[in-house]
């Protein structure tokens, strides 16, 4: 998929937590041809390898804390300068402060890129708040279920080795953090991107067919 001009596509999903941003990611990558990039899985991949990376995001991810800037920017950066993502990247989780859209956008600059579209999936802090305290992860391969809305297919094993625990970012006190830390530190890229042009809203209450076809919809409006 390419914008516009003809250049590399790059496309930010934005969203509270437990909006769907990282079950969209996965199909609309799958669809699109993008390579999904979450910043959160990275840090759980470091965790899981034992690097000094994931231990230090630990302490921050635990508490429903952001990673600071610096780590997260050079970490991501490093990312996209590899060959894969030169077919063109979705963002999930990244950006999350103003610092960290500002960085991206000089990086690309740099290459003669720019961001496509942003899409923020919409959702009240009621229903995320619902949808978080449900929430349960599988340990060795991180598939996502919850218990109510989604659970676990005993038929369809995610995994080898199905281990599903509650994140500990999934747990009352943090949930609570972490929609905080969204309205202070993230939800300013609302403004950011709507200033630059680039914002689109999709309604993240819909079905999850739903919300993946307006997604669909709004990067088909800014492709060739
Ligand atoms: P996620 O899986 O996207 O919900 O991310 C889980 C946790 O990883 C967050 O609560 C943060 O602690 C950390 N994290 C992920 N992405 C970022 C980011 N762009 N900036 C800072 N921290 C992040």
């Amino acid at each position: 998929m390419s914008d516009t001009k003809g250049r590399t596509m790059y496309v930010i999903l934005l969203g509270p937590p437990g909006a769907g941003k990282g079950t969209q990611a996965v199909q609309t990558a799958e669809r699109t041809g993008l390579l999904h990039l979450s910043t959160g899985d990275m840090f759980r991949e470091n965790l899981r390898n034992g690097t000094e990376l994931g231990n230090l995001a630990k302490t921050y991810m635990d508490a429903g804390e952001l990673v600071p800037d610096d780590v997260t920017i050079g970490m991501l950066l490093e990312r996209i300068g590899r060959d894969d993502a030169r077919a063109g990247c979705l963002f999930d989780g990244f950006p999350r402060t103003v610092e960290q859209a500002r960085a991206l956008d000089e990086a690309l600059t740099a290459q003669g890129q720019e961001i496509a579209v942003t899409v923020l999936i919409d959702v009240s802090n009621e229903e995320i708040t619902r949808r978080l305290g449900g929430r349960v992860s599988c340990a060795t391969c991180g598939s996502v279920f919850h218990q109510v809305f989604n659970p676990p297919d005993a038929s369809k094993p995610c995994c080898d080795v199905i281990k599903l625990i509650q994140r500990d970012d999934d747990k009352p006190e943090a949930i609570a953090n972490r929609l905080q830390v969204y309205a202070d530190q993230t939800e300013p890229l609302v403004a950011y991107y709507t200033a630059a042009d680039k914002l689109s809203t999709v309604n993240g209450e819909q079905s999850p067919e739903a919300v993946g076809q307006d997604l669909l919809s709004a990067l088909e409006a800014v492709s060739n």
